[in-house]
């Protein structure tokens, strides 16, 4: 934590002509905001991390065994269980006649009745989706 009370512990010592104190409190003020700057990088990344996680807790929603995605009224998927379960990848499955396939870990499922199949969910090409607000 910087101390602010030592800019004027610096400014003090610059006044009463201590430059050589000064200077060495001024490279530990230096020292410590670089330490701060870190802090709040590596927090940036753990709230952005969380903020993630209760995104997907709110709109992720497994049907059937298949994991779907719901935002802005569009469903995305279905994603693969096993690569969501396991490391939590939200890969899409694709299509392959009446299996589908995780074209990440290759693992198969039997496909799913086209109805079940809405337009919009059409599965070309395996992406990672992004986590849109
Ligand atoms: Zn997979």
């Amino acid at each position: 934590m910087l101390d602010y009370r030592l800019f004027k512990e610096i400014n003090d010592l610059f006044t009463s002509g201590q430059y050589r104190k000064a200077r060495h409190l001024l490279m530990e003020v230096q020292s410590r905001s670089i330490a701060l700057r870190d802090e709040i990088s590596m927090l940036r990344a753990r709230l952005k991390t969380l903020e993630d996680a209760a995104f997907l807790n709110e709109n992720l929603q497994c049907q059937n065994g298949f994991y779907w995605l719901f935002t802005n009224n569009l469903r995305q998927g279905p994603f693969c269980p096993h690569c969501y379960e396991s490391e939590g990848g939200l890969i899409r499955l694709e299509r392959s006649h009446k299996t589908l396939c995780c074209p990440y870990c290759h693992a198969t499922y039997p496909g799913m009745a086209n109805e079940e199949f809405q337009e919009g969910d059409a599965v070309r090409h395996a992406r990672i989706i992004p986590f849109a607000r």
